[in-house]
């Protein structure tokens, strides 16, 4: 059970991965998660770090993608000055979103990350569809109401994880 909420990788941002370290992983896309991953998720709109980050992706041609349990039209206004391909109402933790847009973009799974702040979705829904699992810290630590009891859950596994958060990719020391 403990291996389903285990991150392959722990990072303090999203904006903290590569591109260098990602194509030494031979990672060319990214899978992201939007709320607290991407955009603060009492905010509509993205930050200047996502802008300068996601431009850095661009010139080194990698692609991401945003994988949300959001609705459609959160996720449509939020990616829209990026022009970024999404999947919303992605149904986190069930693989399924993340073995829809492998399949809708032809990717492989060993060729792509999944990133995102919730362990009791993101990190599941990822280790489930067997893709390498990121870990981020939550943008803003204050909570949307149904965000709060995987919160205090994932909280608990964080305890017994002794997590390292990273600047970049660095692989953990699994037990
Ligand atoms: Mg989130």
């Amino acid at each position: 059970m403990i291996k389903l909420l285990e991150p392959q990788f722990t990072v303090e941002r999203i904006w903290g991965i590569s591109p260098i370290t990602l194509k030494k992983m031979g990672v060319t896309t990214i899978l992201a998660d939007l709320d607290n991953t991407l955009v603060a998720w009492n905010k509509a709109d993205g930050d200047t770090d996502f802008f300068e980050w996601h431009n850095l992706l661009i010139k080194n041609n990698i692609q991401l993608i945003v994988v949300s349990n959001n609705t459609t039209s959160r996720v449509a206004r939020a990616v829209k000055p990026f022009g970024l391909p999404f999947e919303s109402w992605s149904m986190k933790p069930f693989p399924r979103g993340i073995l829809k847009t492998l399949k809708d973009f032809n990717l492989n799974k060993d060729e792509v990350i999944m990133v995102g702040d919730q362990i009791m979705t993101d990190i599941i829904a990822a280790n489930l569809a067997k893709v390498k699992s990121v870990l981020v810290k939550p943008l803003v630590n204050t909570d949307g109401i149904l965000t709060k009891t995987n919160r205090a859950i994932a909280n608990m596994v964080l305890k017994n994880l002794d997590i390292k958060w990273e600047k970049d990719l660095v692989e953990r020391n699994r037990n």
